[in-house]
């Protein structure tokens, strides 16, 4: 397999930017040598951790375990130490990059440490662009891990996902593709730096395509709007960023210029509420280009730049990725192959699994054998636990979580996120989840979780209950309404369910 990092050693690249954190910025050439020179310091390590602040010296830690092939497993730093312990624990890295100055907490502390230097443009370097970048130490097997990136715990304790070097390549090519991603892009990025989304799609993806990456430290609306407006193409972000900007348009019509002008807006990780999407089109003219997948996947589907914009879905199957929809006894509603070619015809309606095959794949959960068995089907498709519903043209909407979102009452399947989408739409309603809890007659009833607006003028749960019987079905009506001052959420802004019945009882009367 080639380099992942064409650019790092092309000529052509040399002098462009490739990263910019805040006021320091390196030129590909820049990285090449940096990353080039770490590389040559990881020889014979088995595994490193990278303390994954939002900095130049994560991408350079990161990009210099790919060059010198040694897994590289990225760490949260705002975990907390049992959450370090267990990924230290089951991961047994042998050595933690780290930006110079940063103190480590225990138990990071306990590993062997190593700066990460940053170098300033060396004269060399600019002389000859991505010697050292010691491309031919890029281990040639595609199916050698690359990363080992840990699941966001959302419904349970984090896995250790093994992502071979394939699996970057072949999701970020799709996205190319899907997105028209050229070299000529810039990106405005806030995310953090230990998942999928901000790591592989975020540094890696504008790497593999020599194009240029600037990271805000911090999402922040006047961020945004000063990187757009300063020329940057595209923004990726996470629904409740999505949320922040829908709230700052109101008022802001730089940021309305600036989103306007840019040439993608793309959300993932959780599914973006159609209220804020529909603000954000009004303010902006712009659609946010929604595309699904997971750490064990990469990328799965995607909204495609050059397809019909189709609000409320996750787009199609991206090139190369096998993708079906299975009901739960089995019967496979439709399915779609690596061209996209289609068997069965989905009707919108019927909900499925959504399971996957395909060079974009894990190998397997670390340490996990009976965890990674139970994740795929006999014949070998990954199991996402994602329920959805495909549209006739092909397009995948995602109904929720089998574990969390899907509820069953009375006899119905009912996904929790149009609920949460229809309370949304009141002004009174911050933030919503719903939630499906046991009940005798019902077989499970369903409850929303609502962060009012104004806590001092909370709305009526019949009101809202009312409103989601009128707007969607009377079976879909919640019988039971909690009030919370926030809602639970892990870094990446996903809602942590199984923490609502903790946040309630925390929440002051
Ligand atoms: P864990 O597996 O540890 O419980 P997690 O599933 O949240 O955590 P990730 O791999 O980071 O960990 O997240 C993948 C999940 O995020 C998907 O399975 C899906 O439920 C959700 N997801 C990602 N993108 C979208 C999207 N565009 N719309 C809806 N859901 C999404
Ligand atoms: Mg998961």
């Amino acid at each position: 397999m080639s380099s992942l990092f064409p650019a790092l050693v092309s000529g052509s690249t040399a002098r462009r930017p490739a990263l910019r954190f805040g006021d320091r910025s390196l030129t590909y050439a820049e990285l090449a040598a940096s990353a080039g020179e770490l590389a040559a310091r990881l020889d014979g390590r088995e595994r490193v951790a990278v303390w994954a602040t939002p900095s130049l010296e994560t991408a350079v830690g990161v990009v210099a375990a790919l060059l010198a092939g040694v897994p590289a497993v990225p760490l949260n730093p705002k975990s907390g130490e049992g959450e370090l312990g267990h990924i230290l624990g089951d991961s047994a890295p042998s050595l933690v990059l780290v930006e110079p100055g940063v103190e480590l907490p225990s138990p990071v502390s306990d590993v062997e440490r190593l700066d990460v230097q940053v170098g300033v443009a060396g004269q060399d370097a600019q002389a000859s662009p991505g010697a050292a970048a010691r491309p031919g130490t890029e281990p040639d097997d595609p199916t050698a891990p690359a990363l080992i990136v840990y699941t966001s715990g959302t419904t349970g304790p984090p896995k250790g996902a093994v992502i071979p070097r394939r699996a970057i390549a072949s999701t970020l090519d799709a996205l190319a593709d899907a997105w028209q991603w050229t070299g000529d892009d810039v990106l405005v990025h806030g995310l953090p730096l230990f998942h999928v989304h901000g790591l592989i799609l975020g540094i890696l993806g504008p790497l593999r395509r020599g194009a240029a990456v600037r990271h805000l430290g911090r999402f922040s609306t006047e961020g945004v709007t000063r990187e757009l407006g300063a020329g940057a193409t595209m923004l990726f972000g996470v629904p409740t960023m999505y949320h922040r900007l829908a709230e700052a348009l109101v008022e802001d019509t730089e940021l309305a210029k600036a989103l306007g002008a840019a040439r993608l807006l793309v959300s993932g990780s959780a599914a973006l509420p159609v209220h804020d999407h529909e603000r954000i089109t009004a303010a902006t003219g712009r659609r946010v280009v929604e595309r699904y997948g997971m750490t064990e996947t990469l990328m799965n589907t995607s909204v495609r730049v050059d397809g019909e914009p189709r609000p409320g879905t996750v787009g199609v199957p991206l090139p190369g990725v096998d993708v079906r929809l299975v009901e739960e006894d089995g019967t496979t509603i439709a399915s779609y192959d690596a061209d996209g070619t289609p068997t069965g015809t989905p009707d919108g309606e019927t909900v499925g699994e959504i399971q996957v095959r395909g060079p974009n794949l894990f190998t397997e959960y670390l340490n996990r054998p009976d965890a990674t068995t139970a994740a795929f089907t006999e014949d070998g498709w990954f199991r996402t636990g994602d329920m959805a519903v495909v549209d006739p043209d092909g397009s995948v909407r995602i109904v929720g979580r089998k574990a969390t979102d899907l509820i069953k009452s009375g006899g119905y399947k009912i996904g929790a996120g149009e609920i949460e989408n229809a309370l949304l739409e009141l002004p009174a309603v911050r933030e919503a989840a719903v939630t499906g809890e046991p009940d005798e007659d019902l077989g499970e009833r369903i409850v929303a979780w609502i962060v009012p607006t104004d806590p001092e003028d909370p709305p009526g749960a019949e009101e809202l209950a009312d409103h989601v019987a009128r707007r969607l079905a009377p079976h879909k009506r919640p019988r039971a309404v909690r009030f919370l001052t926030s809602l639970p959420r892990n870094d990446m802004g996903k809602i942590l369910k199984r923490a609502l019945p903790d946040a309630v009882t925390k929440a002051p009367e």
